[in-house]
């Protein structure tokens, strides 16, 4: 595993334009923001807009005026899945060269039956497939075990063949699958750490798998507890969570930052958010973040 915590520091967050912000999102964007910014560090913006099904329209000028009305700055453009897929078609083919992908014909019936837990059995490693029957494209993963250090969880270890089986990198019908490109992507982008939320704990093992099938350094990864609503679901677009306020920003800034439990004084809540945020990035502390794996709001 390359190690980049001597290099730069290049931090990103990459919202999915399937709707409006909101406050879970928003509380990863910040997380992301904070640790870049209180290491001098770049912080990019990405929009994954590759799953077009599921893109609405407006959505990503929507999560941009957000993220500025919050004084959450990016660097540089803004980065778009969409422009790139040329670059997922060449990491795609030298993948396939060393002989680590297949074509996958399985239909969901197929897949719903022959597994209970969503691992792969593996139907169609040694079936010919023609190229003429539409097919996804899967990794052949085995049994060596994949090791990382969560900068937050700790260690971290997985069988991929057990927990996962061979995954897929490009869905039936042409859409590179979220874990395939953002390997691509983050290498691309040259970024040395990832703060993201801990419903990707769970993936980041195939993340790593795959920067090491393409010679790709693996960036740090910390991974942050989600906001979950009173159910103990996840603040989802797909569970309608509101879009965040931004009518008073600062305070909910202040709010969110108690959630990362930075301890935000209390006459800082009165501040203005240029302040606040000011205070947030030169008293960042990672080590005081909640370790849980979801945060219910009250
Ligand atoms: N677009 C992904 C999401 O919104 C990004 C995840 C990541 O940060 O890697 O869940």
């Amino acid at each position: 595993m390359l190690d980049a915590s001597h290099s730069l520091y290049i931090g990103r967050f990459a919202p999915s334009p399937t709707g409006p912000l909101h406050l879970g999102s928003l509380y990863t964007a910040l997380a992301s923001f904070l640790d870049a910014r209180s290491q001098q560090g770049q912080w990019r913006l990405r929009i994954d807009d590759l799953d077009t099904p599921r893109n609405i329209a407006g959505a990503s000028d929507n999560i941009l005026k957000t993220l500025e009305r919050f004084g959450l700055e990016w660097d540089g453009p803004v980065d778009y899945q969409s422009q790139h897929l040329a670059e997922y078609q060449a990491a795609l083919r030298c993948l396939s060269d060393q002989g680590y992908i297949y074509p996958c014909a399985c239909s969901r019936k197929t897949l719903a039956a022959a597994s209970h837990s969503g691992v792969y059995p593996g139907i169609c490693r040694d079936r010919f497939v023609p190229d003429s029957c539409p097919h996804a494209l899967r990794v052949k993963t085995d049994h060596q075990a994949i090791a990382f250090i969560d900068l937050l969880q700790g260690p971290q270890r997985q069988d991929l063949a057990t927990q996962h089986g061979d995954f897929v990198l490009q869905r039936k019908e042409g859409i590179i699958a979220y874990t395939f490109a953002v390997v691509v992507d983050d290498a691309r982008q040259c970024i040395s750490h990832v703060v993201r939320g801990a419903d990707l704990l769970d993936e980041t093992p195939k993340h790593v798998y795959l920067q090491q099938l393409l010679n790709l350094p693996t960036p740090r990864y910390l991974h942050i507890p989600l906001l979950v609503d009173q159910q103990g679901q996840k603040l989802s677009k797909q569970t309608r969570a509101a879009p965040v306020e931004a009518t008073n920003p600062a305070l909910v800034v202040f709010q969110l930052l108690q959630w990362l439990k930075q301890h935000p004084p209390a006459p800082l809540q009165q501040a203005p958010l240029s302040e606040l945020l000011a205070w947030a990035v030169s008293h960042w502390q990672a080590d005081r973040l909640p370790k849980t794996a979801a945060i219910a709001l009250p």
